[in-house]
């Protein structure tokens, strides 16, 4: 079968072994994040940084994103991040000042954002207007949840992110979470489990990529695979529809972690369910659009 290498746009990493971020959780170090893309055939990877409290007990700079990614630069890209409430905890705050300067240093987009604060906040609305400024797309963990949790909020229905959508026209955000995922479908709000199931009608993730061309969405954890599988007919459709709005990711967060969505995307491409070039795009084509990545050749 011919299969593409595959970039993922959503990888954590850590320069040292065995250093907890939170209970129970070790991320990778490089060799062992680069054993996981053997396996599953991607050529290179975008690192996130996590840099909000919320749930981490250990904050990673920038710098360690960019030494790791400058150390095995055949693998790894990576993304700046900040906390909006960083610098004054000010609407005001010009971080223009600093996307610019790690855009320099190689930096190709922002994340993940997970502050915990409301996606209009004023502090997030000045944070997104910057992104939007230094053309830096950012990949946002969404949550409902305000406490408790980590990530960016809005409700179901996702009318705060709408809002920025509408606002900024310059920013590209790239949608992601289990909370972000559920509205790929109507029928949500009857739904226990955030990992909804069953067929999938209408939704609002539909409803924004049609409206919004700055929207993208990032195929990682099992957010994105149950969002595809839980009714792969509509999935088809959908990647039909979007096909340049969808990017390939893993979120693996530990070493030997188990990921399914290489082998959906392959298996859909050879049994015909897929295009070749939706598959490409999907898998990689996207992201180097999106993330402007240059020395990357689609095929
Ligand atoms: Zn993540």
């Amino acid at each position: 079968m011919d299969t593409v290498k595959k970039i993922d746009v959503h990888a954590h990493i850590r320069m040292w072994p065995n250093r907890p971020m939170s209970v129970g959780c070790i991320l990778p170090v490089a060799e062992e994040l680069k054993e996981s893309y053997r396996e599953l055939n991607v050529d290179k990877g975008l690192i996130l940084s996590i840099i909000s409290p919320e749930c981490q007990f250990s904050i990673q700079p920038n710098e360690e994103m960019e030494h790791i990614a400058k150390s095995n630069p055949d693998s790894f890209y990576w993304c700046c991040n900040f906390d909006p409430r960083m610098g004054k905890n000010s609407e005001t705050t010009d971080f223009s000042y600093f996307l610019n300067y790690y855009k320099e240093r190689g930096a190709v987009g922002v994340g993940e954002l997970t502050a915990n604060l409301y996606v209009d906040d004023p502090l997030m609305d000045n944070f997104f207007y910057h992104c939007g400024e230094c053309d830096m797309p950012v990949i946002i963990h969404l949550t409902p949840k305000n406490g408790g949790d980590y990530g960016i909020i809005d409700e179901m229905g996702l009318y705060r992110i709408e809002k920025m959508l509408k606002k900024h026209p310059k920013l590209k955000i790239v949608g992601h979470s289990q909370y972000f995922w559920r509205d790929i479908s109507e029928n949500v709000a009857t739904e226990k489990s955030v990992y909804a199931s069953g067929k999938v009608n209408g939704g609002r993730v539909a409803e924004l990529l049609r409206n919004y061309p700055n929207l993208f969405c990032d195929l990682s954890a099992g957010s994105g695979f149950n969002a595809l599988n839980r009714d792969p007919d509509h999935a088809y459709r959908f990647i039909e529809e979007f096909s340049d709005r969808l990017m390939y990711g893993t979120d693996i967060c530990r070493a030997k972690q188990e990921t399914k969505l290489a082998a959906w995307l392959d298996e859909s491409y050879a049994n015909g369910m897929i295009t070749r070039e939706n598959y490409v795009k999907i898998c990689r084509g996207n992201a180097i659009k999106v993330f402007n990545l240059k020395n990357e050749k689609a095929e």
